[in-house]
């Protein structure tokens, strides 16, 4: 899988591997962009182009970019690739730990390592924060030369530090040594402190275009129709890893709950309130519950959205282009004050979920308040 498989924000790729060919590549490197935008597996593909043992200068199409790229195949490729299913390498890594005595456990820090010169740090549950433990681990390892690669490398997954660990992080960027790159992943860089961000190069993943995104998904989910590829593509938002992982069957399923859910409130017909009442009754119980209901109110909030660019006369920022004509039946009913007050309702439901406050009650009132608003 070379750099050529790599999803959009060719500029940015090109830049760093030509920072690789004139060996001028940054210590510290902040990658920043949406959930799914690619992020780690950019930062996992430069970790082999920086070690690969047989670096080819390919760009795969056969024609040589003269810039470098990894072979895939040799033994520092094959096993920093392993670490690329990241939640599988993480709930390893948890499960192991769980496994452990009391004493051992709480001094054992959470690590993602299949290549001995690459270390993977998530951020450490239940907190889901970078914790000074593991930090002070990358400083004891960071200044010895790497055994079986060229460079070492280090990836922070998320930029939620604790601030004893963000003050560790900060010392090894004053003074890294030359042979290691760090790699710290970001949603939003202005989590880091400004003093860390100074330290590193900052390279952003933009948003692809809903066209990439569905010939890509044409290439790779040849099981989704093209109504469905053009779907998955507008509601990933741009970002190919949530595109390719997207659940259409949940989403779908979520969605058909959440349509009627509004044409209840819209169309105010008795049919229609035995169909609501049957829908939030099945979100009364379970312990996949919350999941759940989170999923619908998400699902409830693009379909009100959709429903707004509709009636200001910018359909086509519509995500749900798969139910277009009903979507537009629905805007004519639907007046923007209406809506309005049915998106405010929702984050109600939402702040009233946070608080824990029962599911199904405050999935009712949310119903009887999108009736009581028509
Ligand atoms: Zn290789």
């Amino acid at each position: 899988m070379p750099f050529s498989d790599f999803a959009g924000n060719p500029d940015t790729i090109h830049r760093l591997r030509e920072m690789l060919a004139r060996k001028r590549f940054p210590q510290a490197v902040i990658l920043s962009g949406a959930r799914g935008s690619g992020k780690y597996t950019l930062a996992l593909m430069l970790a082999r182009a920086m070690n690969c043992l047989e670096p080819s200068f390919t760009d795969g199409s056969g024609g040589s970019d003269g810039l470098p790229d990894f072979c895939g195949r040799c033994s520092n490729c094959t096993r920093i690739a392993q670490s690329a299913d990241l939640d599988s390498r993480f709930a390893e890594a948890v499960d192991a730990r769980e496994n452990l005595r009391d004493t051992d456990r709480k001094e054992t820090r959470l690590f993602v390592q299949t290549h001995p010169d690459v270390l993977i740090i998530p951020p450490d549950p239940p907190q889901m924060m970078i914790k000074v433990d593991q930090v002070r681990h990358v400083i004891e390892t960071i200044y010895y030369r790497p055994a079986e690669a060229r460079e070492r490398v280090y990836i922070f997954t998320a930029s939620a530090f604790m601030k004893e660990a963000a003050n560790s992080l900060l010392k090894v960027l004053e003074e890294p040594p030359e042979f290691a790159t760090i790699f710290l992943l970001t949603e939003n860089p202005g989590e880091l402190l400004p003093t860390i961000r100074s330290r590193s190069m900052t390279f952003n993943l933009g948003a692809l275009a809903f066209t990439e995104i569905e010939s890509r998904l044409g290439q790779l989910r040849p099981d989704w129709n093209a109504r469905q590829r053009a779907l998955v593509a507008r509601i990933s938002e741009g970002a190919i890893g949530r595109a390719l992982s997207f659940n259409l069957e949940s989403y779908v399923a979520a969605r058909s709950h959440a349509l009627i859910m509004l044409k209840s409130a819209l169309g105010g017909t008795d049919n229609a309130h035995s169909e609501l009442f049957k829908v939030t009754e099945s979100y009364r119980s379970g312990a996949e519950g919350r999941e759940k209901i989170e999923s619908l109110l998400r699902t409830l909030y693009s379909l009100l959205e959709d429903l707004m660019f509709l009636q200001s006369g910018t359909g086509q920022l519509v995500r749900n282009t798969d139910i277009l004509g009903e979507l537009k039946k629905m805007a004519e009913s639907a007046d923007f004050v209406w809506l309005q007050r049915a998106a405010e309702g929702l984050g109600e439901v939402e702040r009233g979920l946070r608080r824990n406050l029962l599911r199904s009650l405050s999935l009712d009132a949310f119903a009887t308040a999108l009736e009581g608003a028509s």
